[in-house]
């Protein structure tokens, strides 16, 4: 249990981010110390190289005015003042012999370096060395200098104030750099919590979600962060699958309450024949009713198909560049003869060469839908009147009618599947035409609205996205 937790802990994000963010700290926390230390361990060097070389030339003043024999009783009274353990000063001649030299019990493993000598020979005016010397815990700064002509001083010093000084400060550096990593730790820890809190909110909608809690929503706050932003978004992918799984709850309503009625007059009509005798009369009634109501069952349920699948995605259109003018004049002229049967005027002011992208047969459909309509609700002697107008950015078809208009409280619904205005039941159809034609222009980037004056007609409107022209 303790090792699922600790595993499931070691993948989370906000361990990985604590992780980050602790390591990141201590590498540059020890860049920076890094950096520190070694500027100051130099200059603290070149501070004893800068006294070391100092002595040398006090010495080399001393020798020519004093001659040798006073720096040999000096020098003696020089190491002792300093601790015979921590330095001595030795004086050689060019080759490395000694001369003169402090108290060098201590110092017994340290000659003259030749290579020193070489490079004093060589015109270099101080040459430094540092060395460890068996049996002393601490390194030596060995200076070499010419006092006089010939003659060479060497001097060094333990290196003992300075190291431990060092010492000092890695240690120190050691016990903050640990205190520093725990508490880079916890902040990291506290702030990596503090930026995932709003992952854990989405995270724990989600699950009420999955586990039927459809109404649920993340809180979004003010701030417009990262956070927020995946809210709002996740907030409204959810508003749009609501929708969606609402529109599909519809549908299912819809179907099981608009395919009910033809069944039942199907059914309706085989059992008055059944029950009634039947002569071959009645029987071939019998057979073109039920052809009727298939044939309008059929009707609907390809529209209902027909809708979901525009509805799904512009993806399933077959679009090209087509001339609207064209298309709505061949429409016009299809429905021509339904016009004069029923005694209306249809005129239609269509220019050529609206150019729009967009799959002909769903426009030829959506333009068939609205016509019907307006030859439908228009009683005899009324007109319909069809005009494609082209704008900068927009090929605008209007069909307007002068029929039985549609009331205030109807207008907000009849774009919504299967509804019907009650003025309008005597006429045949099934409340699909619309949202069908609603579907399409949608998917093609368009939109259709409409105004109506109940008792004297409608005007509709589609406003599709211009193709601009090839030059
Ligand atoms: P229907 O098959 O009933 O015509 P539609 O979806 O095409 O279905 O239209 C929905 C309803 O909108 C119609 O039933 C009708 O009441 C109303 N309607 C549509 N077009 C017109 C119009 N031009 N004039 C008056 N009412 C209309």
């Amino acid at each position: 249990m303790l090792s699922e937790k600790i595993l499931k802990l070691r993948h989370s994000l906000a361990f990985r981010l604590t992780l980050w963010y602790a390591g990141v700290f201590t590498l540059s926390s020890l860049a920076a110390f890094l950096v520190f230390y070694f500027s100051i361990s130099t200059t603290t060097l070149q501070h004893t190289d800068h006294d070391l070389s100092n002595e040398i030339a006090e010495f080399s003043t001393f020798l020519s005015s004093r001659g040798m024999r006073a720096v040999k009783a000096i020098i003696t009274i020089e190491a002792e003042s300093n601790g015979v353990d921590k330095m001595f000063i030795r004086v050689l001649t060019a080759d490395g012999e000694e001369l003169a030299s402090s108290n060098m019990s201590s110092w017994k493993e340290i000659g003259a370096s030749k290579a020193a000598l070489k490079r004093l020979a060589e015109g270099a005016p101080r040459v430094f060395e540092t060395i460890a010397v068996p049996r002393h815990r601490y390194n030596v700064r060995v200076a070499y200098g010419a006092i006089g002509p010939g003659t060479i001083m060497q001097i060094g010093e333990s290196l003992e104030e300075d190291e431990e000084r060092m010492e000092i400060v890695r240690k120190i550096f050691v016990v903050t750099l640990a205190v520093l990593m725990v508490a880079a730790a916890l902040v990291g820890w506290f702030m990596a919590r503090r930026a995932l809190r709003g992952v854990e909110e989405v995270t724990s909608t989600a699950t009420a979600i999955a586990n039927g809690a459809l109404e649920l929503r993340v809180p979004v706050k003010a701030g417009g962060d990262e956070i927020d932003r995946l809210a709002t978004t996740f907030n409204s992918m959810l508003d749009r699958i609501h929708a969606l799984i609402t529109g599909m709850r519809e549908m299912t309503d819809n179907i099981a309450h608009d395919l009910r009625s033809p069944i039942s007059r199907i059914r309706g009509i085989a059992e008055m024949t059944l029950t009634g005798g039947g002569t071959l009369h009645e029987y071939e009634t019998m057979a073109a009713d039920t052809i009727e109501e298939c044939d309008r069952l059929l009707g609907m349920i390809n529209t209902m198909l027909d809708i979901t699948e525009v509805e799904s995605g512009a993806g399933r259109l077959r679009m090209e560049e087509l001339d609207l003018g064209g298309l709505v004049r061949e429409a016009c002229e299809l429905f021509r003869p339904v016009a004069e049967d029923r005694g209306i005027t249809l005129v239609s002011d269509v220019p050529a060469g609206c150019s729009v992208r967009g799959d002909v047969p769903r426009l030829q459909r959506m333009t068939a839908n609205l016509l019907d309509n307006a030859l439908k609700y228009t009683p005899s002697r009324g007109t319909v009147t069809v005009l494609v107008r082209e704008t900068n950015d927009e090929v605008v078809l209007t069909v307007s009618d002068t029929g039985i208009g549609i009331s205030p409280g109807d207008l907000p619904h009849i774009f919504k599947r299967f509804y019907r205005c009650d003025q309008s039941r005597s006429q045949a159809g099934t409340g699909l035409g619309l949202s069908l034609a609603q579907a399409i222009t949608t998917a093609h980037g368009g939109s259709i609205t409409v105004a109506s004056t109940s008792g004297k007609g409608s005007i509709f409107t589609v406003s599709l996205p211009r193709q601009p022209r090839h030059s």
